[in-house]
């Protein structure tokens, strides 16, 4: 199954065969890593299928690391594509709970790294997140598996294409109570802070583009490894953009691409990640 994602042309959301062939085409012209994103047939209040043995996640992860050797397998760590409420963590009276989620979050992280993943990235913004699983990894054995902490994370309109991607938009409220205020740049090395300190081995900023003073911050304040994501929206709006000829594609993809890196990101995450890499090997 390869279903185009309607605000996201030229993205899909897969099955685990077609995933594979995808996968295998984009080690084939150079990117090394790729980061996955499960979409359960089953959503519940707890997101049980974030951690299930043969959740879609899981088996996905299994299948690239049999089919495609060289493949690099980032696993997003999350609660909200499996919730039935869309918000990232176990909710009470309209509220998310902290503490509930962590546990739940350490189970999925252990999960992935039983299936094979080579990094848990972490994207859920509960207050101790690196540490519980940090914690749960150490303790079943993978101590050696590092963790891409999402560290800086902002309350952002760019993401609204994902979650049609993702059928992850929140049945009510909104984000904001664990995501950060986009006009706040300190709390931004506080948070990363933190993420060193519970153990973290790389860190991200998300979205991108209108955050290029945060990558620089960061890359200035740690000397971890860096990462950035260009999000859905700002690969939605090239997009559409370019399909309506007001902008170059490849020359705006690559001027915005190469501003990242200029900010001090050594890692990107880009939807851009196949056609660019074509194009450069
Ligand atoms: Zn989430």
């Amino acid at each position: 199954m390869r279903r185009e994602i309607g605000a996201m042309p030229g993205c899909f959301n897969l099955s685990i065969d077609e995933l594979v062939k995808e996968v295998a085409a984009a080690v084939g012209v150079g990117v090394r890593s790729v980061i996955l994103f499960g979409v359960p047939d089953e959503k519940d209040a707890t997101g049980t299928q974030a951690y299930a043995e043969d959740g879609i996640t899981q088996r996905a992860i299994r299948a690239i690391k049999r089919e495609v050797k060289e493949a690099f397998v980032i696993a997003d760590n999350c609660l909200c594509e499996y919730t039935d409420h869309g918000h990232c963590g176990v909710i009470r009276d309209g509220e998310v709970l902290n503490d509930p989620t962590l546990d739940l979050l350490a189970r999925t992280a252990v999960s992935q790294a039983e299936a094979g993943a080579d990094l848990i990235a972490p994207s859920n913004m509960m207050d101790g997140f690196v540490g519980a699983i940090r914690a749960a990894l150490d303790q079943s054995g993978f101590d050696h598996l590092p963790i891409m902490s999402y560290a800086v994370k902002y309350a952002s309109g760019f993401y609204g294409p994902f979650r049609e991607a993702a059928g992850s938009a929140p049945q009510f409220g909104d984000r904001r109570g664990y995501q950060m205020d986009p006009a706040n740049a300190r709390e931004a090395l506080r948070e990363a802070q933190l993420d060193v300190e519970q153990g973290a081995d790389m860190l991200m900023v998300k979205p991108a583009l209108a955050y290029l003073d945060i990558i620089r911050a960061v890359r200035e304040r740690f000397d971890l490894p860096l990462a950035a994501y260009q999000v859905s929206g700002e690969y939605s709006m090239i997009k559409a953009a370019a399909r309506l000829g007001w902008i170059d594609e490849e020359r705006v993809v690559m001027e915005t691409l190469t501003a990242i890196k200029r900010a001090g990101a050594d890692i990107i995450l880009t939807y851009f990640a196949r056609e660019v890499a074509a194009r450069m090997a």
